[in-house]
């Protein structure tokens, strides 16, 4: 039983007015809003835990680390990792793929080596590359995308070459809803001998993600999708790839001794957690993950499902659509353009109906190369959404189009 008033009532936030309008959240793909147990938790972290963690001795030390090692092992679970040395805590799953970019690139790639990644990525998993592509003189190859939006999987294969090193692509499009078929993208590449990287930024929120039966090399998230606090996010690794890439940055606890002869290094996963841990907002990633999995991950999938295909069905009805992403396996986000009318002014007034989208290129400026435009309106489900808001926006959208 999926008891959505009772889901609404945990979001303070969604009962605000905006222009005395009630307000309908659809910019979830940006971020989502947090229920009340992940902000109490960090409050009461900081009125009554505050320390810092890890090697402190006093009482507050060792519960603020104990709070912060727990909230590991809950994204350990959450994922289906095998250890925590697997669980590396970022700032989000764009520091997550820098991080990667840059160890996995010193480690394991040289000049005239390649990563595949696809036409649909968002700038995140793109412009670490071309920062290594400029560092080392490495080449990125790209998966390309039929009109609705999949990948071509033929093409896919055709892309490997003795040069390629790694796969690095997204979960879910966070333009265009295409769940992409990471299993057999992976398989694909395993087969090959090579590595897989997924930007789960958009797929850990919405899905069950199990990385061992995905057999995901790397998988990357943020915690602030997923209802949880920002500055806070994971890049999981397989044990052996992370012990064979150096740290991403010098300092505290990235170390075992230091001295200026000799520095040897943290084991996983604290060498790439140098300086201070966010130790607050891993507390609150835990709790957002305990909020989803006491749902139920399956349940919050077949609830935005339906409010998915339920919005694609009424959105086909306003007059002069144009729906971008048309993918048979889509998800919880909807992008498209209405006639002529700019994606920002579409945006703008349905802000003063109190209903938040987003417009741009969403930080996909390749993808929207390949779709010929500028941008798009874009609306993102989460699992606290309801179709009367679905109904809302339509009813916006409908208002819009005639104004034109
Ligand atoms: N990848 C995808 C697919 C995303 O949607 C986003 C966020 N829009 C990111 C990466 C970057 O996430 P963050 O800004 O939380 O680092």
């Amino acid at each position: 039983m999926y008891d959505i008033q009772k889901i609404r009532e945990d979001f303070p936030i969604l009962s605000r007015e905006v222009y005395h309008h009630p307000l309908v959240y659809l910019d979830n793909g940006a971020t989502t809003q947090k229920p009340r147990q992940v902000i109490e938790a960090m409050v009461n972290e900081y009125y009554s835990v505050n320390a810092n963690v890890h090697r402190g001795v006093h009482f507050l030390s060792q519960q603020a680390t104990e709070l912060h090692e727990a909230s590991r092992e809950t994204v350990r679970r959450f994922i289906g990792a095998r250890s925590n040395s697997e669980i590396i805590f970022t700032r989000g799953t764009t520091e997550s793929m820098n991080l990667l970019a840059f160890c996995f690139g010193e480690a394991f790639m040289k000049e005239g080596d390649e990563v595949i990644v696809s036409t649909m990525e968002h700038h995140s998993n793109i412009v670490p590359w071309q920062l290594l592509q400029k560092r080392k003189g490495i080449r990125i190859q790209v998966i390309p995308m039929n009109d609705k939006g999949e990948l071509q999987l033929e093409e896919y294969k055709k892309l490997f070459n003795e040069h390629t090193k790694l796969v690095s692509v997204a979960h879910v499009s966070n333009v265009l809803g295409t769940v992409n078929p990471v299993r057999e993208i992976i398989r694909i590449a395993h087969e090959r001998d090579i590595p897989v990287a997924i930007d789960g930024a958009q797929g850990a929120p919405h899905m069950k993600v199990d990385v061992q039966a995905l057999d995901a090399d790397f998988y990357a998230f943020s915690g602030h999708k997923i209802y949880g606090p920002t500055g806070v996010g994971v890049l999981y690794g397989k044990e052996k790839l992370l012990d064979a890439m150096p740290p991403y940055q010098g300092g505290g606890e990235m170390i075992q001794r230091v001295s200026f002869e000799k520095t040897t290094f943290n084991t996983l996963p604290f060498k790439f957690e140098a300086g201070t841990p966010d130790y607050v907002a891993t507390t609150g990633l835990a709790k957002a993950l305990d909020y989803v999995s006491a749902i139920g991950m399956n349940q919050i999938q077949l609830h935005e499902q339906e409010l998915t295909q339920y919005a694609m069905q009424q959105i086909r009805q306003i007059p002069d659509i144009h729906i971008y992403g048309e993918a048979e396996q889509k998800d919880a986000v909807i992008s498209f353009n209405v006639g002529k009318i700019h994606h920002l002014d579409i945006g703008m007034l349905l802000d003063r109906l109190g209903i938040a989208v987003r417009t741009g290129h969403h930080c996909a400026e390749p993808l929207m190369q390949r779709l010929g435009i500028e941008g798009t309106v874009r609306a993102s489900f989460a699992l606290y959404n309801t179709k009367t808001e679905v109904d809302q926006l339509i009813a916006g959208l409908d208002r819009i189009a005639k104004m034109f």
